[in-house]
């Protein structure tokens, strides 16, 4: 149980990479909290199945697009389960739009894309650099589409991606000397609601990486066990591909 006695709190957790991460820590021995934007039957089941395991669970409601619930969804946590030692920023929202199409998304929900996928990381990054400890943990989940945009229709949502690992490169500067580590896994396709192996550009996507196939929810949860764990005390500032070869 290499997180025996750590708090961990990933951020959509209800469903998808962020649900299969809360288990896999859970499984490693943490406590782990969740966040959700409205699937609230779902987080109360994740949160089942980590108490079950003889962990304890915890659901929270808080929308990654509003900086003032992040930073009370991190407050929460903190009273309820009494520190916190390894945060994952997982939740996020993915807008598919052709530059110069007729059906480009309009600008609110283009500033959603952002406000969840970059705010709300730096919103929870601010929020618990002061409480995390010696040996804390930052992981956030990437997405290959940063690296290398195989296709159309993800410019907004690969830029925001991309911030997030110059900013998980420039905390890792400010945290790294209070023995706290921050770093991105780059997320190949995984067959989640948000990415379905049965949708559109299902054929496109395994046909661009190197296993010709999509990933497992668990296989990303598997790094961030990797990197929440004593293995990676050395590891800052890093950036891990799990992505089936995308990159390859
Ligand atoms: P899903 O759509 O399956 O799940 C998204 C999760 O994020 C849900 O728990 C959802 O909560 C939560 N969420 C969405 N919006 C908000 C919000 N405003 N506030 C709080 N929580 C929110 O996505 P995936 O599991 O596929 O994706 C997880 C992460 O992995 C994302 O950051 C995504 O960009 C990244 N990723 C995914 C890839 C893929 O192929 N699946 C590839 C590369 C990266 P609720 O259930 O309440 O809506």
């Amino acid at each position: 149980m290499v997180l025996d006695g750590r708090v961990a709190l990933v951020t959509g957790g209800s469903r998808g990479i962020g649900a299969a991460t809360a288990r896999a820590l859970a499984e490693q021995g943490a406590d782990v909290a969740i966040s959700y934007a409205a699937s609230a039957g779902k987080a109360e089941g994740v949160v089942r199945e980590i108490e079950a395991l003889g962990r304890r669970g915890g659901a929270y409601q808080a929308d990654q697009a509003d900086p003032g619930q992040v930073a009370g969804l991190v407050e929460r946590v903190v009273k309820d389960f009494g520190r916190l030692d390894v945060l994952v920023n997982n939740a996020g929202v993915m807008l598919r739009e052709v530059l110069g199409d007729a059906s480009e998304a309009s600008p609110e929900e283009r500033r959603y894309q952002y406000d969840v996928n970059l705010g709300g990381v730096v919103a929870a990054v601010r929020a618990a650099a002061p409480v995390l400890g010696e040996g804390g943990r930052i992981i956030t989940i990437g997405s290959n589409l940063s690296q290398r945009a195989a296709g159309p229709g993800v410019a907004d949502y690969a830029a925001t991606k991309a911030a997030i690992v110059g900013y998980s490169k420039g905390a890792a500067r400010d945290l790294g000397p209070r023995g706290i580590t921050v770093n991105v896994i780059r997320s190949g396709p995984v067959d989640t609601d948000m990415n379905p192996e049965d949708g559109p550009s299902a054929d496109f996507q395994r046909g661009a990486n190197a296993m010709g196939r999509y990933g497992r929810p668990e296989e990303i949860a598997a790094g961030v066990v990797f990197l929440a764990g004593p293995g990676a005390s050395f590891v800052t500032g890093a950036v891990l591909d799990i992505d089936g070869g995308s990159l390859a």
